[in-house]
């Protein structure tokens, strides 16, 4: 039993079960034992490949996108560059090499790093050693600026934050929750009180569930302080992730260790612990002066922004092997299923000033008041 394991098993035991969030949050963030205070998951000696790691593609587009948004708002002199979540500080890396083409746009920035990981925030400084003058590192969103419009990016950020799960059991809803099971490891089971006018919450498709239906809910407080300071100075954000984008049921709490798929409950801390995101359910954080647009397939987002062009150029300056691995890459990015095209979807959300944003042509625009 690992000593994560022996926390949460005195946590169930004096307090009941947890419920999926706090568990998930343990799981990822415990300030000793947590999956990303306690390694560097990534790439192919780690857990999982993210985009940024496959393709250096991938953070320079995002890096075109932060200049073509930044541009878009009138170039202002200062701009505070958000990353939340950025993992080895890779897409960062890229976005600002790419970003150089545009004039002016390296001088206005401050970067700003939300990561709670003490040994990514590491990582991220090794990254990045000499390409900006400073770097800020928030734990949490609450201490970023708000005195400068903002330009936020986000791969695979919100799919870490935690869900809770419920479940309708003979008609009634019930939170699901993590106890001891008879074998003495960690199972699901009902809270037993039942949770009154639940169904509200859900789209109105979706209604009457039936039983046995799950609805998965994600704590997104984390986004609403970054919303709040682009509906009061300005900018824009830009999340990519994997999820779907209409709201459903279903249970999708996944566990991934050494590229492989692991049991949620075993081994707490050891396995990435995510789950889907519910894309519909995050175009509904646009109020007031935000906007949301999208989602939009990787592939479109990708593919809009010029990957196919950017992938003709970086082969013509490489060896056959290299040339091959750059074509992999852009199947990877962009392809269905096993690539990530088509799972992986883009939502951005930009203040009611900016008419249209890059990557986003024709796409659902949603949310936000008409006036103020
Ligand atoms: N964007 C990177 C890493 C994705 S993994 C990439 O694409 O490769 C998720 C990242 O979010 C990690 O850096 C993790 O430490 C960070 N993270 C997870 N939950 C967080 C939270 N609540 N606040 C800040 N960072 C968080």
């Amino acid at each position: 039993m690992n000593p994560l394991e022996r926390e949460i098993r005195a946590l169930i035991e004096t307090q009941g079960p947890l419920s999926v969030s706090r568990y998930m949050a343990l799981c990822l963030a415990h300030p000793e034992y947590g999956y990303y205070v306690t390694r560097d998951p990534f790439g192919a000696g780690g857990d999982f490949t993210t985009a940024p790691e496959i393709s250096q593609m991938f953070g320079e587009l995002a890096g075109i996108w932060c200049a073509e948004v930044w541009r878009r708002m009138g170039s202002p002199s200062r701009v505070a560059l958000v990353e939340a979540g950025p993992g080895r500080g890779t897409l960062m890396k890229d976005a600002l090499r790419a970003a150089k083409v545009l004039p002016g746009f390296l001088d206005a920035i401050e970067l700003h790093l939300v990561e709670t990981s003490p040994l990514l925030q590491e990582r991220q400084r090794e990254a990045l050693h000499g390409v900006v003058p400073s770097i800020a590192w928030h734990g949490e969103v609450s201490t970023l600026p708000d005195d400068a419009p903002l330009i936020v990016i986000g791969n695979e950020f919100i799919d870490a934050l935690p869900v809770d799960q419920f479940e309708k059991k003979a008609g009634r809803w019930h939170e699901r929750k993590i106890g001891l099971g008879a074998d003495g490891g960690f199972a699901f089971g009902l809270d037993p009180a039942p949770l009154l006018n639940f169904e509200r919450e859900l789209p109105e498709r979706l209604t009457p569930a039936p039983d046995g239906a799950i609805f998965e809910r994600r704590k997104l407080a984390p986004l609403a302080p970054m919303l709040a300071r682009i509906a009061a100075h300005g900018g824009a954000a830009l999340f990519v992730d994997y999820g779907h984008a209409e709201s459903g049921f279903g249970d999708t709490l996944q566990a991934v260790q050494g590229h492989d798929y692991a049991e949620p409950l075993e081994s707490p801390g050891e396995a990435d612990l995510t789950s889907q995101v519910d894309f519909e359910a995050l175009t509904k954080l646009a109020t007031g002066a935000v906007r949301a647009f999208g989602p939009v397939s990787q592939r479109k987002f990708l593919c809009e922004l010029g990957i196919e062009a950017r992938t003709e150029i970086l082969q013509r300056h490489a060896t056959p092997a290299m040339r091959d691995e750059i074509g992999t890459a852009l199947t990877r990015l962009t392809g269905p299923a096993p690539g990530m095209g088509e799972l992986f979807k883009a939502l951005a959300f930009a203040h009611r000033a900016l008419a249209a944003l890059p990557g986003f042509d024709g796409a659902r625009v949603s949310g936000g008041a008409s006036r103020t």
